[in-house]
């Protein structure tokens, strides 16, 4: 027969135990794979790109914008086995063969997963001055000048209505600047991205407001041009 005191130990490790379980099954949904893409990590520390880009903003940018198109595509693509084996890339270049009640959805969250995953590359605690090298050679003989490029450049990050990236793109080996609206990647368009500023308010509203000017400005500060440079290697 049980004692007082022994009952309630009993009941203590039953609430715990519950209590365990309520606790620990919300996140282990959360930590547990529930599609075929994952948010990667931010390649630095939330505060490393300031003052020109704040924690909070990056902590956003990256816990909740980039991680809703993730888990949005991944929902989508829940009962899609086939388009789930394909990267990101494959499947945004072979949308016309997606069923259209999905082609949109999947057009915009896994536009905007592979525009962040590569946009968080693109820009370095120690990034800012110039290219060098034959990015630099390419850039001074299609735009004039370095100067040149980053006016043209910030004129195509500056003139679009509504939510937009800028980009700097190849194709055929050349150089171009063009921008895209929503999450559009120029993949869609055939071109390979080297460098690209989202210029969502999300990306900068915190800490510029409706100075959209003054955060491309201040973004040429921890724009990664080795890594640029790398990309154009390849893409060229
Ligand atoms: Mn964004």
């Amino acid at each position: 027969m049980k004692t007082k005191s022994s009952l309630r130990l009993h009941c203590n490790s039953v609430l715990a135990l519950a209590a365990l379980l309520v606790t620990s099954l919300p996140l282990a949904a959360q930590d547990a794979p529930s599609g075929p893409y994952t948010l990667p990590p931010l390649p630095y520390a939330p505060e490393a790109l300031e003052p020109h880009i704040d924690a909070e903003t990056i902590r956003i940018h990256h816990g909740k914008h980039h991680k809703a198109y993730v888990d949005n595509a991944n929902k989508l693509l829940a009962d899609q086995p086939e388009l789930a084996k394909l990267s990101p890339v494959e499947l945004l270049k072979n949308l016309s063969e997606v069923p259209e009640s999905i082609r949109a959805g999947l057009r915009n969250n896994v536009g905007g997963h592979v525009n962040h995953s590569a946009f968080w590359l693109m820009m370095s605690p120690n990034g800012g001055g110039e290219p060098t090298g034959d990015l630099a050679n390419a850039v001074e003989s299609t735009f004039g000048s370095f100067a040149d490029f980053k006016k043209q450049f910030t004129d195509a990050a500056m003139k679009r209505f509504g939510s937009d990236w800028a980009w700097l793109v190849v194709k055929d080996g050349k150089l171009s600047i063009l921008s895209t609206p929503n999450q559009d990647p120029p993949l869609l368009d055939g071109y390979t991205s080297i460098l690209g500023l989202d210029v969502w308010e999300h990306a900068y509203y915190l800490k510029y407001q409706n100075r959209r000017g003054d955060y491309a400005s201040a973004w040429w500060n921890v724009v990664n041009w080795p890594y640029v440079a790398e990309l154009y290697a390849k893409a060229k």
